[in-house]
């Protein structure tokens, strides 16, 4: 591993020596694997090349038996919706819900209120009602305007042939 490193950025055991601060034997002892390299050494390698050491670490066990016994991790009750502890996206639901609703109301409020203020539009079009007269039951000239009385087939004013609405 080490061999293929000095290789591939191109360094001569002499210059890994150097960069180390060690000496060439150093190097091929370590190289053959004769020597392992502790921490530290692996250190100097990583900084000669640049690069840093990923150390894994290895242990052996002497049984296989386990030295913990497993912990029992099974839920004293069934899971289910009630289940203390357990988050569902149902019980959030009226909160989502009910935010939405307001959300709604307030943004409609703000345009009632903002649309009415804007303007006089609704103002203006309404006309001043006529004291007790049927509203469904009125009918107007088409020509002139003028209100007919309910079964007049002609307007009073002008004469025109009234059509009655609905
Ligand atoms: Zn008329």
């Amino acid at each position: 591993m080490i061999i293929a490193r000095r290789i591939r950025y191109g360094l001569t055991q002499e210059q890994l020596a150097e960069r180390m601060g060690t000496s060439v034997p150093a190097i091929s002892r370590l190289e053959s694997g004769q020597h392992r390299p502790n921490v530290e050494t692996l250190e100097k390698l990583g900084h000669a090349f640049g690069e840093q050491f990923v150390l894994e670490l290895e242990y052996e066990k002497a049984t296989d038996t386990l030295t913990v016994p497993p912990a029992d991790i099974q839920p004293a009750a069934p899971v289910d919706e009630n289940t203390s502890g357990r988050i569902s996206f149902n019980q959030f639901m009226p909160y989502i819900l009910g935010a939405l609703g307001l959300a709604l109301l307030v943004g409609g409020i703000l345009y009632y209120s903002l649309s009415g203020r804007g303007s006089d539009r609704p103002r203006r079009r309404r006309r001043p009602r006529e004291p007790r007269e049927d509203a469904s039951n009125s009918v107007y000239c088409p020509q002139c305007g003028a209100r007919a009385k309910p079964g007049d087939h002609f307007c009073r004013v002008c004469g025109t042939r009234l059509t009655k609405k609905g």
